[in-house]
């Protein structure tokens, strides 16, 4: 009889005796990760960047590949014993390749700000300048803020979005372009809701001779789904986050033309970072291969399809839509009209209370400080992962809504939570055995 060939299944499956700790064993850790658990299912997640992963990729994640040293790409290592880890890394470049349809990738950046400050490095040299979109008009801290690295190393510039329509102009992005000459301008947000053209970005960037970087952190998932425009013929660089609308491991990842293919790969190793994460690299191959299937580009539009439904309600609600609603799977809502008293804060900790999380979020020109805020963000992609559809967000319109009238109101909120948690049981994530 030939022995049981040993597999990672088998080893999660069985109780291990020579270790600290124990599978099954008393540490509280498992506990608090039951409790989150709990907390995951039994709730509404409505915060924009966030995501279901599944089982597969969680697996791939708490794999023996977080045991491996592999410092280096796939046939230069400088670690022995790679050979495993370099068929795992080029699927995921092979895969996320053909996903967006681009020349190269880079699939070790730990983060998204990771793979921004990567992309810097490799391609602006300090003090150069850059056009980026304002943090508190939808950019993100990696783009210029003066707390960030970008912004103490590199010369940003801010564009915003206009005052009425509260859209990025692109006629303000193409003075910016002409009067401060950048060497690159970054596209890309984290609380805009409506779509990101690449072509007006390009013809800008071509007229003044600054390279093109496009930051799909967020909207990954709905480009790869075909739900979104892909900026990847036309940007030189395109870098994103694999946890957020694409639905995989926390983690990011690069693609480039061919001609900026080294510098990119130097800019995160020894650029940046040193040891890749092979067990986040795996599932990042799993995810991909996800986003692959005809079963996730009918998810990506129904993230879109729900983002749209429940901007739509939430304004029967009495709340404004920044931007006038959503192409997206996120929305910003300002509350003053649905309630001037009422603040981003105090909103969102009112809704935690009732059981559906989301994040305060500062409205274009917002009174308000950042701590504080006018607004809140909202986004769809872990409801629609969990089967809910467009009937199912004028439910949560009306549980938010219901909630935040009746703030002061303890019973309500309870009545509320209960709801929440009766629609959560109706569409379950995870089964369990
Ligand atoms: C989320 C996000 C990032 C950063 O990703 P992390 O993985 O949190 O570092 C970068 N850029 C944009 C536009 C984002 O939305």
């Amino acid at each position: 009889m030939s022995q049981t060939k040993k597999s990672l299944r088998g080893i999660v499956h069985a109780s291990a005796t020579n270790w600290a700790s124990e599978l099954g064993g008393d540490d509280p850790v498992f506990d608090l990760i039951d409790r989150e658990v709990e907390r995951q299912t039994t709730g509404l997640q409505l915060i924009a960047s966030e995501n279901f992963t599944s089982p597969a990729v969680m697996l791939a994640t708490g794999s023996v590949l977080t045991n491996k040293y592999s410092e280096g790409y796939p046939g230069k290592r400088y670690y022995g014993g790679n050979a495993v880890v370099d068929d795992i890394e080029a699927i995921a470049i092979d895969r996320v390749k053909q996903l967006f349809g681009a020349e190269h990738a880079n699939v070790q950046p730990h983060s998204g700000a990771s793979a921004n400050m990567a992309v810097y490095l490799a391609l602006l040299n300090p003090g150069d300048t850059v056009l980026g979109l304002s943090l508190d008009h939808g950019g993100h801290l990696t783009h210029g803020s003066p707390v960030n690295a970008s912004g103490i190393l590199y010369n940003f510039v801010s564009y915003k979005v206009s005052g009425g329509e509260e859209r990025i102009d692109m006629n303000e992005v193409r003075d910016l372009a002409l009067k401060h000459r950048p060497k690159m301008i970054v596209a890309g947000t984290t609380s805009y809701t409506r779509r990101l053209e690449p072509e007006p970005f390009k013809k800008i960037a071509d007229e003044v001779g600054a390279l093109l970087m496009f930051d799909i952190a967020h909207l990954a998932g709905l480009v790869a789904g075909g739900a979104h425009p892909n900026p990847v013929p036309h940007a030189d660089v395109v870098t994103f986050t694999t946890h957020k609308t694409l639905r995989g491991p926390r983690g990011g990842c690069i693609l480039c033309k061919a001609e900026h293919a080294q510098k990119i790969d130097k800019g995160i190793f020894p650029g940046t970072q040193g040891g890749p994460l092979e067990n986040a690299i795996a599932a990042k191959a799993i995810a991909f291969g996800e986003a692959l299937t005809p079963m996730f580009r009918e998810y990506a539009h129904q993230i879109v399809k729900n983002a749209s439904a429940l901007a739509g309600a939430l304004a029967r609600q009495g709340f404004r839509l920044v931007s006038g609603g959503t192409d997206t799977h996120m929305m910003v809502v300002d509350l003053t009209p649905f309630d001037a008293d009422l603040t981003g804060k105090e909103a969102q900790l009112v809704l935690d209370e009732a059981g559906i999380t989301l994040n305060k979020n500062t409205i274009p020109n917002d009174p308000r400080s950042p701590f504080v805020t006018s607004g809140v963000r909202i986004g769809t992609p872990s409801v629609t992962t969990q089967g809910m559809k467009e009937a199912e967000m004028e439910q949560i319109a009306e549980l938010i809504a219901t909630a935040l009238r009746n703030r002061t109101d303890a019973a309500a909120i309870a009545d509320v939570r209960a709801r929440v948690a009766a629609l959560c049981t109706r569409f379950p994530v995870y089964a369990t055995a």
